[in-house]
């Protein structure tokens, strides 16, 4: 029996942090049945799919969450985020394979490290007048850098296969739902290509994999 235990602290981050878990347990109820332990989760790269594409696939009711003049408005910034988020997570990748290579580096090097990356994949990024970070210091507001190695590609990966299902709901969200559905319940039962495929998703590490997506994102965000 999946349950949820989550903090709320009055921000729009809530409701994020409500679809997303509850893609994880709706995920892990869907697949309650499979006759392996190991099957009820699939591997994180593969489980983050069946988080955020739920915060994808609960836009049209995001009324009941903002109210209705404030829904576009969240669909919008969160939709913005999560474009925003694929550079910034293979960012934070990238820099724990460099930190890995490099075992002796003292934080100086550490923050040149990672100044020199977000020039690389988030040029954009100004810090005004705040001195800590602009010196290379951000890495270190990611607890996953320091607690769990290596899984911030997993999210980037997912990203792109729950962006796909954002882009399906808009021209079929029944299709999608069910698609999503039957993933949910696959759960850990084949390893992430195969789920992807099985869902009707263009693999991330296919070339092109994110055309549709990006296509999709330009018209509704008018860019
Ligand atoms: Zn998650």
């Amino acid at each position: 029996m999946p349950f949820i235990f989550a903090n709320f602290n009055g921000t729009h981050h809530d409701i994020n942090v409500f679809t997303h878990e509850m893609g994880h347990a709706f995920q892990n109820w869907e697949s309650r049945d499979l006759p392996n332990i190991d099957y009820l989760w699939p591997t994180m790269e593969a489980a983050e799919i069946d988080s955020m594409a739920l915060e994808f696939l609960t836009y049209p009711h995001m009324d009941l969450m903002v109210g209705e003049a404030t829904a576009d408005r969240f669909r919008r910034m969160h939709l913005t985020g999560a474009l925003a988020f694929l550079p910034y997570g293979v960012c934070v990748d990238h820099f724990q394979h460099e930190v890995y290579a490099n075992p002796d580096a003292s934080l100086a090097d550490r923050h040149a490290m990672w100044a020199r990356l977000e020039k690389i994949y988030m040029p954009w990024t100004d810090y005004g007048d705040l001195a800590y970070p602009a010196k290379g210091g951000r890495w270190q507001a990611k607890q996953h850098i320091y607690g769990t190695a290596f899984y911030y590609i997993d999210y980037t990966l997912a990203q792109c296969c729950a962006l796909q299902f954002w882009a399906w709901s808009r021209r079929d969200p029944a299709a999608a739902l069910d698609a999503y559905t039957k993933l949910c319940g696959r759960g850990g039962s084949a390893p992430f290509g195969e789920l992807v495929r099985s869902a009707g998703l263009v693999s991330p590490f296919s070339d092109g994999a994110l055309a549709g997506v990006v296509r999709e994102a330009a018209g509704v965000l008018g860019v």
